[in-house]
């Protein structure tokens, strides 16, 4: 079993859509598991409203984009498993291991006034995998040494007191297409990105899409060409176009004269891929009784998934 978070830090963008969830709802097998990872915004400076209302349109978007309501939670109503689980996991994990975290070195040590949740939300990731059972964790190489880390405290706390966990290991997401800045085509697009003109969200209205994509970086040259070292702005567009259209870039290209007549191409492209989305995810985060149901029934069904888990290792580490 297969098992994905995605943090709401912010609003989804194209390059989620296209690089992940799409791929989630079309090529997901019917046991895997997605969530919303809540807990995870929460680790440097936050705002309480803004991250549940950031959170409801995550699971909202998920759903929207095709994504079977069975498969999907949202971290934060595990609290209290987790909660106890990343303890126990706390337990079975030595300083210098956590300290060793990569992340942690470039963003939280020897800073003042970091959380120490920067520390510690490596083991909480743990404890997502391990209360899951799930053996398969696809991540970008940045969680790489995350999803080490869950596979030594799983294989230490199976030595140590008794066989409870299955040990996961890292696979390579399924990639889709590389969504780039519009503004900045050598940055990612990234729903975190300070300046929103060259990320297009999957909830901006058409109007808007079209703004940001005829702002879009090109370059000087003439002639619309599928170059992505030497014209990443193009080559960007074109990759787009072909996530949403299918096809190749470079085959793409030779339909435009221009990089007007790309942009617009581009732009109606993106906005028809979102349409059904935003539609759906609106009409989803208009009627709260029914995201209410979806959180409800799928934190019941993950938090049964991880029930004897959780009670095994309480009884086995001598607890409960
Ligand atoms: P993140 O937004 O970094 O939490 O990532 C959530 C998922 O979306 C991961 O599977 C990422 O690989 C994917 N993703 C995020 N941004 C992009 C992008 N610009 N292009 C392609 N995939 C992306």
């Amino acid at each position: 079993m297969r098992l994905s978070g995605i943090t709401p830090s912010g609003h989804p963008q194209l390059g989620n859509h296209l690089g992940a969830v799409r791929r989630w709802a079309s090529d997901g097998r019917p046991d895997d598991l997605y969530f919303v990872s809540d807990l995870h915004a929460m680790t440097t400076s936050h705002d309480p409203n803004r991250l549940r209302a950031r959170t409801s349109e995550m699971l909202a978007v998920l759903v929207a984009s095709g994504i079977p309501v069975e498969r999907v939670f949202v971290q934060s109503d595990l609290a209290r498993e987790l909660g106890a689980l990343t303890w126990v996991l706390e337990c079975t994990c030595s300083y210098g291991e956590a300290a060793r975290m990569v992340q942690f070195r470039e963003k939280g040590s020897g800073q003042g006034g970091v959380r120490l949740s920067l520390l510690t939300y490596p083991v909480l990731m743990a404890a997502d995998i391990l209360l899951q059972g799930a053996d398969e964790v696809p991540v970008g190489e940045d969680q790489n040494q995350h999803v080490e880390l869950a596979r030594a405290l799983a294989r230490r706390f199976n030595g140590t007191y008794g066989e409870v966990f299955a040990v996961p290991r890292a696979v390579l997401p399924a990639t889709g297409a590389r969504v780039r800045d519009l503004a900045d085509p050598t940055r990612k697009m990234s729903k975190s990105a300070r300046d929103a003109a060259g990320v297009v969200f999957v909830l901006d209205e058409p109007d808007l899409i079209r703004r940001k994509v005829r702002r879009a970086v090109t370059d000087g040259c003439t002639g619309v060409a599928y170059a992505p070292a030497e014209r990443p702005g193009v080559a960007n567009l074109l990759e787009i176009l072909a996530g949403c259209l299918g096809g190749r870039p470079a085959d793409l290209a030779e339909g435009f004269g221009s990089y007007g007549a790309l942009k617009e191409a581009v732009a109606d492209a993106v906005i028809e891929e979102l349409r059904p989305i935003r539609e759906r995810t609106r009409a989803l985060l208009a009627d709260p009784g029914e995201l209410a149901r979806i959180r409800r029934e799928g934190a019941a069904r993950a938090a049964e998934r991880g029930e004897h888990r959780l009670g095994s290792a309480m009884r086995l580490i001598g607890a409960g």
